[in-house]
């Protein structure tokens, strides 16, 4: 796999919660183009540097760099402005709106300029909505939606609510796309669906950085693995140099 250049980087990054380190001057350098794992054993704080990386959480110490700007200190909504977008472990979906509306709120949040359109340009709302509606559709095709458009998630099998999230992730086209854990409680064939969808989003530009356990996945997805370890990174490599790492064993045996 061919990678550009660098599209996120970590600087010694600690995270600090009261007594606890989750983060230990952690550095990472993820390429444009590329589909990173990172693996680790429970409570190693795979969650944590995401929760960094998107602006949830403050780093204690270190930088933050996205598409070459500093952005340790910026919001979540702006770094989803900039195009950084995530999925979380346990599903967020909304009860009451259908999978095409999920999908059009991710767009929606993507184009914040049609706030005032709405207000000073009654024709632009019904334009807006219809544009959002065609845009939702072709991303509803894209992931294999389109026949559930009019459900609401929760009545749906959860391989399909994974695709609904993923699919509202990939709604503003971003350029960096954090995945924890999505392949947490498929089937087989889920899995299977599910590589051959996190490739074709890199196919179409985006980078993915992926939490995941099941290492058969990581090893047929990722070009590169990097290993957390009581919050810190123990390893990084190709993924099956990572396996026979032996440190990489005894963390993972050690607990
Ligand atoms: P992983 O995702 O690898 O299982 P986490 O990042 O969830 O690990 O957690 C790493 C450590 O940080 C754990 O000990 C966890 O309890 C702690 N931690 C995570 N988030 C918080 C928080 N908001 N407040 C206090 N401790 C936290």
């Amino acid at each position: 796999t061919a990678t550009g250049r660098e599209l996120l980087r970590l600087d010694a990054v600690t995270m600090r919660f009261k007594g606890l380190t989750a983060l230990r001057e952690v550095s990472l350098s993820v390429g444009a183009g590329e589909i990173r794992g990172i693996v680790g054993p429970n409570g190693s704080g795979k969650t944590t540097l995401f929760n960094v990386i998107s602006g949830l959480y403050q780093a204690s110490q270190g930088t933050v760099s996205f598409a070459d700007r500093h952005v340790h200190n910026l919001r979540p909504y702006r770094l989803s402005d900039l195009g950084l977008s995530r999925t979380f472990q346990n599903l967020r979906l909304f009860r009451e709106l259908t999978v095409r509306e999920h999908v059009m709120v991710g767009l929606d949040r993507t184009r914040p300029g049609w706030a005032w359109r709405y207000a000073i340009w009654p024709v632009g709302v019904w334009r807006a909505e219809r544009r959002l509606g065609a845009q939702a559709d072709e991303l509803l095709d894209r992931y294999g939606l389109a026949g559930f458009a009019k459900a609401t998630p929760y009545a749906l099998p959860y391989g399909i609510q994974r695709r609904v999230e993923l699919a509202r992730a990939m709604a503003g086209e971003p350029r960096l796309l954090l995945l924890d854990e999505p392949a947490a409680g498929l089937n087989a064939t889920e899995k299977a669906q599910l590589v051959e969808i996190v490739r074709s989003i890199r196919d179409h530009g985006t980078t993915v950085i992926i939490i995941e356990h099941d290492m058969g996945l990581v090893m047929s997805l990722c070009g590169k693995v990097t290993v957390l370890a009581a919050g810190q990174v123990i390893a990084e490599g190709a993924p099956a140099d990572v396996a026979a790492n032996p440190s990489v064993i005894e963390a993972y045996l050690g607990r």
